[in-house]
């Protein structure tokens, strides 16, 4: 069993630190919010006052935090957390950033001999509580298969992308694919209820049609129809607008970048967009509550 820092106890850092306890590692974590912190040690996990504490004796280090800028100055700027890190260490980031970051920080702990990947993930909060999460995996192949055995206790899909931020880069794809169809999905939901279909008729119908996708099948974004989705609890909880948000601005800068042509993924940005910005709170809500912008009434 690994001697594990964990860094960054959020919506998703939370339960899948948790998954590494139950697995039998042992951890020593830390965040900048303090209760994120006591939830851990409740469970069992070491609390550490700083990063730079929580990394010592370390055999992986693992990182969850927000965006490009928290990673970069974690590991390379004010906390230079990389210079603390043990030579022989495996320090995996799952969190969704540019790939540009990544292979920056990759090349760093390239220079001081340690192995990085980028290992950002998806299957949402709940994949995370299951243990279920996909990875997608950008590295050098040996350090990706030193990783596998820390990620299956997380995970059940580990997918080897290519080098060094190749699995950012699937996962800003797979990201603005999701916005597309959760946004599509919301319009022809409130389309058929507007037309006198019951969302639970329609949602049926589409599953077993060639409609289905993702959204209908674990995440309705209509409340009501499934339970545990997001939508039945106010769209509370789940993965933020915000940080769809973020996502998509990741594909977008990439498009431009490289000169691919994402009409769509800009059309999906401009309406996730519309909606943050029509309360103080839609950018803080899941991302599922974009049907209130088909739909005020029902949601
Ligand atoms: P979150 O905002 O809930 O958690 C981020 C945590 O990082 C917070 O607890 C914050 O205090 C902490 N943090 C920020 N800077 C820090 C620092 N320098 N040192 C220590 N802790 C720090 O976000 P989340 O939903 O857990 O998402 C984390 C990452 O995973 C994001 O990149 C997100 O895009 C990605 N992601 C989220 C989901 C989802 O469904 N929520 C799904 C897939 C991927």
């Amino acid at each position: 069993m690994a001697q594990i820092a964990f860094i960054g106890l959020g919506n998703m850092g939370a339960p899948m630190a948790i998954n590494l306890i139950k697995a039998g590692h042992q951890l020593t974590v830390f965040d900048l919010n303090p209760d994120a912190v006591k939830t851990l040690s409740d469970q069992g996990a070491t609390a550490a006052e700083q990063a730079t504490d929580a990394v010592k004796g370390a055999d992986v280090v693992i990182s969850m935090l927000p965006a490009g800028q928290h990673v970069e100055s974690l590991y390379l700027g004010e906390t230079a957390l990389l210079n603390a890190i043990h030579t022989d260490a495996l320090i995996i980031d799952s969190s969704t950033i540019d790939a540009d970051t990544a292979r920056k920080v990759a090349s760093a702990a390239d220079v001081q001999g340690k192995a990085f990947i980028d290992a950002p993930v998806s299957g949402g909060t709940a994949g995370a509580a299951q243990g279920t999460l996909s990875f997608m995996i950008g590295g050098k192949k040996a350090h990706y298969e030193r990783a596998i055995p820390i990620l299956e206790a997380m995970g059940s899909n580990l997918f080897h992308a290519g080098d060094a931020g190749c699995g950012q880069v699937a996962k800003m794809c797979n990201n603005m694919l999701l916005a597309i169809h959760m946004t599509g999905t919301a319009e022809a939901l409130a389309l058929a209820i507007r037309n006198g279909l019951s969302p639970e008729t329609v949602s049926e119908i589409m599953l077993k049609s060639s409609g289905r996708n993702w959204s209908l099948e674990v995440y309705n974004p209509v409340p009501g129809i499934m339970e545990n989705a997001p939508a039945s609890r106010d769209y509370e909880g789940g993965f933020m607008v915000n940080l769809m948000l973020k996502d998509l601005k990741l594909a977008l800068d990439a498009a431009a970048s490289s000169g691919a042509s994402t009409p769509m993924g800009s059309l999906a940005r401009n309406l996730y967009n519309l909606h943050a910005n029509q309360t103080d709170n839609n950018g803080q809500l899941d991302f599922s509550s974009i049907f209130r912008l088909y739909d005020k009434e029902r949601s």
